[in-house]
């Protein structure tokens, strides 16, 4: 691996002595207290109007991340807000690879659900061709083999409920307040403020609810959250709320699929989503991602009911249907992205085929035996999201032999990206008790990039936008990385 100017990955973060590092962590706390920066306590059941809250879990450092990377990221998003949104509005490709008949759809029973579901829609027409996309694109770094400079792989392409906007955005507020009020302990003389890049996603995802909301052009309209019970992750949600009704005079409802199955309802002849009396121009899914939010059928014919009204959904069932593992997998096939991409300079094209790692279809032929030979380098993922669901490395055999056949159609097998060894961080979670002492690990940082993309509107064309980023950083030890799963904490970059 090539050591980046400046700041050594190994030698990261610098040590510092304990009077330091609890001053920091004071400092870390204290801000993070003060800016939102926040979760909901671990209090099961939620009481339903809060009164306490505390702080997100965090790194006390910013992570290096090369400017050259972290510029390809950016380049690349507005590439991919495109991509999928062209997948969502390509029926028969959603069909082919997801579909109930001959694809994913056959064999995962949350994914027939939503296709069928969908497709029984289409049939009956569909009243609303505009379709939201409020996406994140997450990366690592891979060092590759034999000294190899950096290179920046994509680890998958999120269409629902990419969450963190807000909340990343002040965890870069937050490092660089660190360096202004601490210099950081002048344990890097050169660290100057431009290594800490803006970051305003809050901003850039409202403006994406708002040119939906725009769209729908109905006086009056509100925007509607659907959510999950007991979400602990509020404030990230509030906070785009609070920017809508304050820069945008938007207001917003927000509500869950069994309080919407009293609450909503469709006008047969318009189909206009209403809450009680209040018609709803766009609805912005946090929840409906996993198939814990449908326990029984009520929640997919609430779900149904929304995707059936004139409101714009971000995101439709076919662009959650698109953000799907498989499709990932698909596009690395010979000739796919190029159907999709083909007004794009090939040169770009290939930029974005090269954020790729291999990845491979278990139904394939051989497919599932070259899992199992290659099992110490990959990761096989099934058809879901919210972290936790991936099998790794030496627990890939076993489980191979236990998936019935059939169902490895719903898997695909992923190369595992190699993050540069050696860099660490200070973490900090808050323990019932207040803060606990900030633990120094070597970890791996993933990058996401937001951007949002209105689309499906007569002329063809996508209106997008790249919006801001987040780090999420891990124990190098931990194979997953979600933050509300507990295995992460929030973190932001320094550009070296
Ligand atoms: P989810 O939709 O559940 O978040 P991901 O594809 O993001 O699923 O996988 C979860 C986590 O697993 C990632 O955040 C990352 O830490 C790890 N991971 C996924 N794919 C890879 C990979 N190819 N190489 C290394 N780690 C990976
Ligand atoms: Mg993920
Ligand atoms: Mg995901």
């Amino acid at each position: 691996m090539s050591l980046p100017s400046r700041f050594a990955f190994s030698n990261w973060p610098p040590a510092l002595s304990e009077t330091e590092l609890e001053a920091l962590t004071l400092y870390a706390t204290t801000y993070a207290l003060s800016h939102g920066l926040l979760y909901l306590p671990p209090i099961q059941p939620q009481p339903t109007i809060p009164n306490s809250a505390i702080h997100a879990p965090l790194s006390l450092f910013p992570s290096p991340f090369p400017g050259r990377l972290f510029l390809l990221a950016r380049r690349l998003q507005s590439m991919y807000n495109i991509l999928y949104a062209r997948i969502a509005m390509d029926v028969q490709f959603l069909d082919s690879v997801m579909g109930s008949i001959e694809g994913v759809g056959k064999v995962d029973e949350f994914v027939g659900q939503l296709w069928t579901g969908w497709r029984s829609l289409r049939d009956e027409g569909l009243v609303q061709p505009l379709q939201l996309g409020l996406f994140r694109s997450d990366y690592l770094l891979h060092a590759g083999l034999n000294d190899e400079p950096l290179s920046l792989k994509q680890v998958e392409f999120n269409t629902i409920s990419s969450s963190f906007g807000t909340l990343s955005e002040r965890t870069a507020a937050l490092h660089r307040y660190l360096f202004a009020a601490t210099s950081y302990f002048n344990a890097y003389p050169d660290m100057k403020p431009d290594d800490f890049p803006p970051n305003n996603t809050t901003a850039g995802l409202v403006e994406g609810l708002a040119t939906a909301h725009a769209a729908y052009n109905v006086e009056n309209a509100k925007i509607l959250f659907v959510v999950q019970a007991g979400e602990r992750n509020v404030f990230d949600q509030r906070l785009l709320e609070y920017e809508l009704l304050e820069k945008h005079s938007i207001h917003v409802i927000r509500q869950t699929f069994d309080q919407l199955e009293a609450s909503a309802s469709v006008d047969s002849v318009t189909r206009a989503l209403f809450i009680s009396d209040t018609e709803v121009s766009t609805v912005y899914f946090r929840a409906g991602y996993t198939p814990a939010d449908y326990p029984s059928a009520t929640q997919y014919a609430t779900r149904f009911l929304l995707e059936r009204s004139r409101a714009i959904k971000c995101p439709s069932i076919a662009l959650q249907l698109a953000g799907g593992k498989k499709v990932q997998q698909v596009l690395t096939q010979p000739g796919v992205l190029e159907r999709f991409l083909n007004d794009i300079p090939a040169a770009q094209v290939e930029e974005l085929r090269s954020s790729w790692m291999g990845m491979w279809g278990l139904d394939e032929e051989s497919g599932t035996q070259k899992a199992r030979d290659l099992a110490e380098r990959l990761v096989l993922k099934p058809q879901r999201e919210g972290g936790g669901n991936n099998v790794y490395k030496e627990a890939i055999p076993p489980f191979l032999d236990t998936l019935p056949p059939l169902e490895r159609q719903a898997w695909i097998a992923m190369e595992l990206i190699a993050p540069p060894e050696g860099t660490g961080n200070y973490l900090v979670r808050a323990g019932s008790e207040g803060a606990q002492s900030a633990v120094k690990v070597d970890v791996v940082s993933e990058l996401g990039i937001f951007g949002w993309a209105l689309f499906g509107g007569q002329d063809g064309g996508v209106k997008e936008k790249e919006v801001g980023w987040l780090v999420r950083t891990k124990g190098k030890d931990s194979n997953e990385g979600g933050v509300a799963t507990g295995f992460s904490v929030l973190d932001s970059i320094l550009l070296v």
